[in-house]
């Protein structure tokens, strides 16, 4: 099992404020910040030195190191933990105060396993009776007793797609995640799903046997199952916690429980609740007698009645929370859900929240937040082959992540092997997340949470998934020879990407009448139907649909006069280099050659 521990960043002796929020995952206006906090004014292209950065990285959770100190290499931690070291944007306290935490969980797992009927029953046996008389509401997350009295937090939010948009969006919220396994149906593609983006988030994994009590439950099946798919449950020699339940009945909530909170031990989740509070929107939406509502999760310190926070683009004053329970709380503390009133517009559900002095600050805050997204549009850099690439070099990343969607699953076992064969010293190739059908958005979101690429094969990304791949900066690389593939992921890994260009037609020419000008010569008496000819860029002649030859324009006229150009609507002669045999009605295409990588 990897525990992820508390992220490690690597940081330069000198860094520009912009690369330093890019490292961390945070805004530009975080750092600025964080900075301002500490008695530094810097603006965002400015360059502070490593101690500077280090206190900023401390205060955000991170354990900063100096790139190329002796001791800073940290050997690549197996599976996700090296990866959680690099995005996790947990927030993690390692002062004197910090004290231990609730973890929070999230449930995941195929659908139909039973995910909503296990929330419904921790929440109703576990959940202590709130002062509205035990009537517990939906607010996106809830807390639970284990037997020993310690608490949980429960996402409310089941499957990996909010899991993982969360992650994209920069939020870690999850500690451990419950991954439910339906005894009667065993492990399914979304089971094996959910248990990559998982894993590719470094969060460890207890597996819910759920519907024990179904007839035809088969539990010796399922874990044969896991095995398959590298999850060695305890019995059988491996350290995957698997326990039984009925979610149904409420069956084994006790033994999953306790197994939540084995596994976090070794995490050793603590938070300081002295400090301002920061954290996370769990969801959040408008009620007309109320305002803006939002769950938010604190993640670290302890939100007041009275505090003025600030999400994204929204503020305000906090002016009443609510716990799960609905009873009203006057504060909350590390890992508690509360839903807040009196922000001032809808957050996105991951956005992080924290505190400031006052709405003044706020605003002003806000306004250079706007500022900056309208800028230099936002700080969300473009994962590609080629920035990966650059990445490797600089030494941040030590794992390609890629994401690989096939249209047939036989393609899927040799593409993977032949990939992660492709690792070298130090970079290892990673194939987070492999299943045949079209690329959706729930596999962008992985590629942007991991800082992957989504590499295709045969198969097409669906509408929604291209918008939120150009919308956050994730290369789709679609291909159809696997050589291909493998060649350009060398080539990334190797430095040696070269530059990429593409056909853009110019234009498209009829031909009409054909005159022969000498023995090996012919001029295509031509009329432009499309676009515009230019003389020397290449063409290709097409008959039937055919193409029958391909060459450079090396005469164009218009009427005896040589012309540079002709555009559409005109009627023009074309020769075309080493070519004669032209007939009415062939077509020719004219395009050049452009750099697109
Ligand atoms: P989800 O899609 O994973 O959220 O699954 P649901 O919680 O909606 O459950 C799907 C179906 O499985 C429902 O009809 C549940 O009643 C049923 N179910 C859930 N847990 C159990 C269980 O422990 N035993 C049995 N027999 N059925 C269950």
């Amino acid at each position: 099992m990897t525990q992820a521990t508390e992220p490690r960043i690597q940081i330069p002796q000198a860094v520009a404020v912009k690369d330093l929020a890019a490292m961390l995952r945070v805004t530009p206006i975080d750092i600025i910040k964080e900075l301002m906090k500490n008695g530094v004014m810097a603006t965002i292209n400015q360059v502070v030195d490593f101690d500077t950065a280090a206190v900023v990285a401390t205060d955000l959770g991170f354990s900063p190191e100096e790139e190329g100190a002796a001791a800073a290499v940290a050997a690549p931690a197996a599976d996700g933990a090296a990866e959680a070291a690099s995005t996790s944007r947990r927030v993690i306290d390692d002062d004197p105060d910090a004290m231990p935490r609730p973890p929070v969980v999230t449930v995941l797992g195929h659908v139909d396993h039973g995910k909503t009927t296990l929330l419904d029953s921790i929440r109703r046996a576990k959940v202590a009776a709130g002062e509205a008389g035990g009537i517990t509401q939906h607010i996106g997350a809830y807390q639970a007793k284990a037997p020993d009295g310690r608490t949980v937090t429960f996402i409310d939010t089941p499957g990996h797609a909010a899991f993982t948009e969360m992650r994209a969006r920069g939020a870690q919220v999850t500690d451990v995640a419950i991954v439910v396994v339906a005894a009667d149906d065993g492990v399914m593609p979304q089971t094996r799903e959910a248990i990559d983006h998982v894993k590719a988030a470094g969060v460890p994994i207890v597996i819910a046997l759920n519907k024990m009590d179904a007839n035809n439950a088969n539990p010796d099946r399922v874990k044969q199952q896991l095995m398959e798919i590298g999850l060695v449950p305890e019995e059988y020699g491996g350290d995957q916690i698997v326990v039984p339940v009925s979610a149904l009945r409420g069956e084994g909530i006790d033994a999953l429980l306790e197994n939540v909170l084995l596994v976090t031990e070794m995490q050793d989740l603590r938070a300081n609740p002295k400090r301002d509070a920061v954290g996370v929107v769990l969801e959040a939406s408008t009620d007309r007698h109320r305002g803006v509502v939002a769950t938010v999760l604190v993640q670290t310190g302890t939100l007041h009645v009275g505090d003025t926070i600030i999400v994204g683009l929204a503020f305000g004053k906090v002016k009443a929370m609510n716990d799960a329970s609905g009873g009203r709380v006057k504060q909350a503390g590390p890992s508690e859900p509360v839903i807040v009133l009196g922000l001032s517009d809808v957050p996105p559900a991951g956005e992080r929240f924290t505190v400031v002095a006052d709405e003044k600050a706020a605003r002003v805050e806000t306004e250079a937040r706007r500022r900056l997204a309208e800028g230099d549009g936002g700080v969300t850099a473009a994962v590609t082959l080629d920035s990966l690439f650059g990445e490797i070099h600089r030494g941040r990343v030590r794992d390609f992540n890629i994401v690989l969607k096939t249209d047939v699953q036989g393609s899927i076992d040799p593409l993977v092997r032949a990939l992660e064969e492709l690792s070298v010293e130090g970079i290892n190739v990673k194939v987070i997340h492999a299943s045949a059908g079209t690329i959706n958005d729930s596999d962008v979101n992985l590629a942007v949470a991991s800082k992957g690429v989504v590499i295709g094969f045969n198969t097409d990304p669906e509408p929604g998934a291209r918008r939120l791949a150009d919308v956050q900066k994730v290369e789709i690389r679609e291909y159809r020879i696997i050589y291909d593939i493998l060649d350009d992921v060398q080539r990334a890994v190797n430095g040696l990407l070269e530059p990429v260009f593409a056909e853009q037609e110019d234009g498209r020419v009829e031909v009409r009448q054909v005159f022969r000008v000498a023995r090996r010569s012919a001029i295509a008496g031509s009329y432009v139907r499309e676009g515009t000819i230019r003389r020397n860029s290449m063409a290709r002649v097409r008959r039937a649909g055919a193409i029958i030859h391909q060459g450079r324009i090396e005469s164009l006229k218009r009427f005896a006069e040589d012309a540079r150009e002709v555009a559409s609507g005109f009627e023009c002669g074309i020769q075309i280099e080493g070519f004669e045999d032209f007939m009415e009605g062939d077509e020719i295409l004219a395009y050049h050659m452009e750099q697109v990588r």
